[in-house]
Order: C-alpha cells, then sequence, then structure tokens
C-alpha cells in the first residue's frame, strides 16, 4: 500500500469496535480522508491526545486504493488545540467550520481550505467569549469563499451595477450575492440586508475586520449564512453542527 505523509487536521473522530479509533482528517496533499487507527484506545501513549478533535500534525496514512477507509500508520502532533473543548462558544463554532470543511471539501488537495481551517481554528482557540460568534461567522465565511462561493457584494450580482456601500440592499441567494432594485424584481426571495451586514461579510472575507455585532446582528448573519450555504453547497443532509450551533446560544440565554 502506498504511504501518504501529509499535513491533517483531525476533524472527527469516534471509537470503532473495542480498541480502535476511525478518524476523518482534512489533509494538505488530499483533501478529506478517513482513516482508521488500529489499536488507538487500548495503548493511549500511541498515539497519545493526536487523534483528538482538532488536533494538527503530520499524518502518514497506508493508502487503500479505491478504498474510502485508509490505516493510519502514524500521526506526529503538533497543536492540540485543547483549548477549543473549554468554552462552548467556540466548540460549536469550530465544529461548524470542521461540518463544511469535511462535507464539502472533496478529497482533492486544497491548500487555501486547509490553510483557511487551520487558522480559523487556531483564532477559535483563543477567541474571547463575546467573540466566538462573530469569529466563528467569519471562518465559515471564509469557507464558503475557498470552496468557489464568495458572495457579490459590491456590485449587482446580475447587472454588475455597482451599488453604494452605505445602502441597504436586496441579497439574493439564487443570484449569489446582493442585487440592484431593478434586477431584485426579476430575483424573488430576496432578504433585504442592512449596509452594516454587507460591510461585516466583505470586512470578514477582504480586510480580517471585526464587526463587533450586537446578538440580534449575530443571529441575523447565522441565519443568511445558512440560507447562503442551503442554496449553493447544500446536498440532501442536514448540517447538524451548525444546527447546533445556532441553537444552542440562543437557547441557553
Ligand atoms: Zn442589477
Amino acid at each position: 500500500m502506498p504511504l501518504l505523509a501529509t499535513d491533517a487536521i483531525v476533524l472527527h473522530a469516534f471509537d470503532y469496535l473495542e480498541s480502535s479509533r476511525i478518524i476523518r482528517l482534512l489533509t494538505r496533499e488530499s483533501g478529506v480522508q478517513s482513516a482508521l487507527a488500529r489499536g488507538a484506545r487500548k495503548s493511549r501513549g500511541r498515539y497519545g491526545t493526536a487523534l483528538d478533535l482538532f488536533a494538527e500534525g503530520s499524518a502518514q496514512l497506508y493508502v487503500k486504493p479505491n478504498r474510502e477507509l485508509h490505516n493510519l500508520a502514524g500521526f506526529e502532533i503538533s497543536s492540540t488545540r485543547s483549548e477549543l473543548a473549554e468554552d462552548v462558544g467556540r466548540f460549536t463554532a469550530a465544529s461548524t467550520v470542521a461540518e463544511l470543511a469535511l462535507r464539502f471539501g472533496g478529497e482533492e488537495a486544497n491548500e487555501p481550505l486547509y490553510d483557511t481551517v487551520a487558522n480559523a481554528l487556531d483564532r477559535l482557540a483563543v477567541s474571547a467569549a463575546e467573540s466566538t460568534l462573530e469569529d466563528g461567522l467569519a471562518a465559515c465565511w471564509r469557507v464558503v469563499s475557498v470552496l468557489g462561493f464568495t458572495p457579490e457584494l459590491s456590485s449587482c450580482a446580475l447587472c454588475h451595477t455597482p451599488l453604494r456601500a452605505s445602502d441597504d440592499a436586496t441579497f439574493s441567494h439564487a443570484s449569489g450575492g446582493i442585487v440592484c432594485p431593478s434586477c431584485s424584481r426579476l430575483a424573488p426571495g430576496g432578504r433585504r440586508i442592512p449596509a452594516a451586514a454587507r460591510s461585516a461579510i466583505l470586512g470578514w472575507l477582504e480586510s480580517d475586520e471585526a464587526a463587533s455585532l450586537s446578538e440580534p446582528e449575530a443571529r441575523s448573519h447565522q441565519r443568511l449564512l445558512r440560507e447562503f450555504l442551503g442554496a449553493h453547497l447544500a446536498d440532501d443532509r442536514p448540517l447538524r453542527a451548525f444546527a447546533v450551533w445556532e441553537h444552542e446560544r440562543w437557547s441557553a440565554a
């Protein structure tokens, strides 16, 4: 079996049979891959915390051609990101980022996706309680963008007329972004979004600027993102981590 050595991030992990663990990895060289870690539960010493959620390191996989589950030969950990488990806001946001990467990342190498996810998890690991939601939103939009679905936010998505940054606008999921007043008549189902919401997303995507969202704004942003994912990336399966991320905070409040 060929050996694949690659940077990898553990984005899902569960126990398998009595002694093993199955992990789903985002790898730098080969996109999303799944691997069986034999004996990982019996001898904790072999992997330590390397196979815990959100850990990153250098993985070696014995690749079985045309099979979905490979064998893990080794994992040398470089970052545990254990801080993500210490706060529910950090954890649910990180889980949502992981879900998007696993669901839509594919098996081809995508270095920008790898780096975006790694940076997002690093940032969430040190995110203050009041910023986890915004940091999660920024991370998700960046992931969506490197997957090729950057929303149009400066000009009309249909006729390309530039729109003033200070104006509220209609966001049309079907059209892939904001639309001008005349095109909005051709794009039913659009949602009016305030200028501030548009500039917040632009800030996250282009300049790493924070928007310091209020709770209602953050809630509206989660809804907008959910609708956008539904229009452009969704398959038949619900996004369960996203649902937990969206509902946990508001039901606890
Ligand atoms: Zn237009």
